[in-house]
């Protein structure tokens, strides 16, 4: 057996009737990441929520606060920012979500997938460092026209800057 996730917490009690309700908060570290995003090294991310038993399942709500690595998609530049945001889903019973809910297993709440969710989609999924930030690498793309020679007849616009000045003295 693995060790239990501190994610998981068990809500048989809550589900005895609708309307019970139960503090959990929690300061864990969290390994999640996606492609420019992840949740800083180190930093655990900080839940503070409200368990609510309902007649369909459990209902989450509360805040969630975490430091995020992001790596800007322009100039690979690693930014670490402080988000903050409010949770509220409905965990549904077994087998009652479908493909897009969440649902608990038995009487076990994996708040991992929720958290997790809530803070890699809340920002940019493609982070840029500031407004402007330019690439310093050129595109792939004109990358595949360097083994080409230049057209003929092709002017740079440098060279019609060129021909003003000249035509100005
Ligand atoms: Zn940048």
């Amino acid at each position: 057996m693995s060790e239990p996730s501190p994610f998981v917490v068990h809500v048989g009690d809550l589900l005895s009737g609708s309307g019970k309700q139960r503090r959990h908060r929690l300061v864990v570290p969290a390994d999640w990441g996606v492609a420019f995003v992840e949740v800083a090294n180190g930093q655990p991310i900080e839940a503070d929520l409200v368990l609510t038993g309902a007649s369909g399942g459990v209902v989450v709500r509360g805040d969630l606060a975490a430091t995020l690595l992001t790596t800007c998609v322009r100039c690979l530049e690693e930014s670490e920012k402080r988000v903050e945001l409010e949770v509220a889903q409905l965990v549904e019973a077994p087998g009652a979500a479908g493909d897009d809910g969440y649902e608990l297993v038995g009487e076990a709440l994996d708040l991992e997938p929720i958290l997790r969710d809530e803070l890699m989609l809340h920002g940019p999924l493609r982070p840029i460092c500031e407004d402007g930030c330019v690439e310093l690498e050129p595109h792939t793309e004109s990358d595949l026209n360097t083994d080409l020679p230049d057209e003929p007849g092709r002017i740079s616009p440098f060279a019609v800057l060129q021909d003003l000045f000249d035509a100005g003295d």
